[in-house]
């Protein structure tokens, strides 16, 4: 089946100018991240079964005991990371639906993405075909070591959360680039921005998060 035709009901204009309504509310300000938003069919990230849920702003289950994360953070993050202007090259840690990865692309020249587990980056890999998004580079890999074969880069987005700030991937940054992730275990993750600098790196806490872990090992 098309997967762009899926649950017609649920992609209507109407449905999404309501999640747009919903996130301008929570004070998502940069108007490229609300219309990449806009412009994205959320429904065929997530499974048939739970399409109808696809446009409320709440992450859901995706399989492997893994989430697509909930819009809000989507578009906090991607406004993060945008903030100081246009990036080229973004390395994504954590590809799980694709839905992220999809919404940098409309908004950067090239998105690298890394996922360790195979089946859902062949999922990612096959909505992206669907979707033609050609500026994507899919690797099956631990992204806690980033893309050293494609570094450095102009930003970083990790939307799973490391227990620290890996060094690997900060020494993938452009000086001038910046980083945006959940740093935090089970007692409580905030997201952070990190940014490198000629002298080192400047970190700012942007507000508390909760997402799935960083893990090691591939699968
Ligand atoms: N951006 C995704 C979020 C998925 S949840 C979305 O919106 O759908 C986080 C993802 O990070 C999961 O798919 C998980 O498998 C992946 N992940 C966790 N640790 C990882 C690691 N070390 N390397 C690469 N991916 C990892």
């Amino acid at each position: 089946m098309n997967l762009t035709h899926r649950g017609i009901g649920m992609t209507s204009q109407r449905t999404r100018e309501r999640l747009v309504q919903r996130l301008r509310d929570e004070g998502i300000r940069d108007e490229r991240v609300l219309a990449a938003i806009r412009d994205t069919p959320r429904h065929i990230f997530v499974d048939e079964a739970l399409a109808s849920r696809a446009y409320e702003d709440t992450a859901l289950p995706i399989g492997f005991a893994q989430t697509i994360s909930q819009p809000y953070i989507v578009a906090r993050m991607t406004e993060a990371l945008l903030e100081a202007g246009p990036l080229n090259d973004v390395l994504e840690v954590g590809t799980g639906s694709g839905y992220q990865t999809a919404i940098l692309a409309r908004l950067v020249r090239r998105v690298y993405t890394v996922e360790r587990i195979e089946a859902l980056l062949n999922q990612a890999r096959d909505r992206f075909r669907e979707l033609g998004l050609r500026t994507i580079r899919l690797k099956h890999a631990d992204g806690t070591l980033g893309m050293p074969e494609y570094a450095p880069f102009d930003g970083i987005l990790v939307t799973a959360a490391p227990e620290t700030v890996p060094d690997a991937l900060v020494a993938q940054l452009k000086v001038g680039g910046r980083m945006v992730l959940p740093v935090g275990g089970r007692e409580g993750q905030s997201l952070v921005r990190v940014t490198r600098t000629e002298r080192g790196v400047e970190r700012r806490v942007l507000e508390r998060v909760v997402f799935v872990p960083l893990l090691g090992g591939l699968q």
